[in-house]
């Protein structure tokens, strides 16, 4: 293990890789990155991968669609593979929340995005399977899709480390030594210390209790969740859209060739220790999901249980992450809470947190709503929906 660096990532999630990509992309190669596991083994390994662009807030539909151009473009922008797959996405409302809807869609057509509200008879040619006699409203991104996370964590760190870039694997960072100007000096770790000005904590469902360690109290808790694959039938649905539906509260994609991944994001329990959670899932949760796409999509009745597993979200009170600089800790950076729907921005937060570190402050969007200060300034985001993974 190198004994100095000009950064440290901590955390070998697709945040830390895509922040070490990037820097080493800009010029800053003389870097390591710690991992206290295997790279993807916290909730990147569990994600669902969505890659869809509704959201409530200008912050992050730039984030989304520009991170789009980068999962479809992997090979050229990045290099390697990131395992994008267009299926299209639907994204289903009731009367409830309407207006919201309207609003969302403008917006998110306002900064570039392509989708618009589709009407019943168009869906039914998208997802003939589909009912949706209840719907108010329905928008349709033709170019959403979904996309691998271990696959995009793994090739940001391939390419970072054919850049210059180093990363140490089950080695965790025990701690980070800020001398007494209040400035970064080393990362430390049980083999030793790295000396270096710059570290950015990107530890996911451990950064409360990491963080905490430092004086630095942020409102994040580790949150479970559950994801089931179902085996379709393949004779009435061989094929469908993916789907984000805010009044059955399920999100679901095709998997491979003949599954449907399907969660919920509402369900949820804190968890204490991001290291002891039960990972399977419930059979409460089974049926409850289960049932709940039947709805969506009715031929799913007659659909097989095949898998399903739970993993950790790291939650903020308004959903939002913090991408930030530490104003106290000169050299520290944060990058953690994005809840459940983090890695469809994985891209851009390499762009931006690089762009934060190198020039000072993001450029490219305007990142200021995700700033750490917001908790106790009461300046929340709050989500217009009460889909939690539809923010
Ligand atoms: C079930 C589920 C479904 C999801 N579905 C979607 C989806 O469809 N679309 C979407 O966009 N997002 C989704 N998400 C959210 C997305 O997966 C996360 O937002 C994203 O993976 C977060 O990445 P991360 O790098 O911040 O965290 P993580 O992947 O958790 O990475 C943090 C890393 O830090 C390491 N670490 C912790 N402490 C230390 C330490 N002290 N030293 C060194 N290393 C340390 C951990 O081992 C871990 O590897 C889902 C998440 C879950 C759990």
């Amino acid at each position: 293990m190198p004994t100095t660096a000009d950064a440290v990532i901590i955390g070998g999630g697709v945040m830390g890789c895509s922040i070490l990509y990037n820097l080493a992309a800009r010029g800053l190669k003389n870097t390591l990155l710690l991992e206290r596991d295997l790279l993807g083994s916290g909730s990147t390994g569990r994600s669902s991968g969505a890659v869809r662009m509704h959201y409530s807030n200008e912050v992050h539909a730039r984030m989304a669609w520009q991170s789009l151009e980068i999962f479809r473009n992997f090979g050229q922008t990045v290099g390697g593979d990131c395992s994008f797959v267009e299926t299209g996405y639907l994204i289903f409302t009731g009367d409830t929340d309407l207006d919201v809807f309207r609003t969302n869609v403008a917006m998110q057509q306002s900064v570039g995005i392509e989708t618009s509200i589709v009407s019943r008879e168009d869906v039914n040619e998208i997802a003939p399977a589909f009912y949706v006699d209840d719907c108010a409203a329905i928008a349709y991104e033709p170019r959403s899709g979904h996309a691998d996370p271990s696959g995009t964590a793994l090739a940001y760190a391939a390419r970072a480390r054919e850049l210059g870039a180093q990363i140490q694997l089950q080695s965790p960072a025990t701690g980070i030594e800020i001398s007494p100007s209040g400035k970064v000096v080393a990362v430390s770790t049980a083999d030793g210390r790295i000396e270096t000005p710059l570290a950015v904590v990107a530890t996911g469902p451990w950064s409360r209790r990491f963080l905490l360690q430092h004086g630095i109290d942020l409102p994040l808790e580790a949150t479970r969740h559950e994801v089931i694959h179902l085996k379709r039938p393949l004779d009435k649905l061989p094929y469908h859209p993916g789907g984000g539906d805010i009044t059955n509260l399920i999100y679901f994609r095709p998997e491979g060739a003949d599954l449907t991944l399907v969660g919920n994001g509402n369900i949820e329990e804190v968890v204490e220790d991001p290291e002891i959670y039960a990972s399977r899932p419930s059979q409460s949760f089974i049926q409850e999901v289960w049932t709940r796409l039947v709805r969506r999509i009715p031929v799913m009745a007659e659909a097989e249980y095949s898998t399903g597993y739970a993993g950790l979200y790291t939650s903020t009170p308004d959903s939002h992450p913090v991408i930030d600089r530490v104003e106290e800790i000169d050299g520290l950076y944060v990058c953690t809470g994005f809840s459940g729907h983090g890695f469809k921005l994985s891209p851009m937060v390499g762009v931006l947190m690089a762009e934060l570190v190198l020039d000072g402050r993001a450029t490219t969007i305007d990142i200021s709503p995700l700033r750490m200060s917001r908790f106790r300034e009461g300046k929340l985001n709050m989500p217009s929906y009460g889909f939690k993974v539809l923010v």
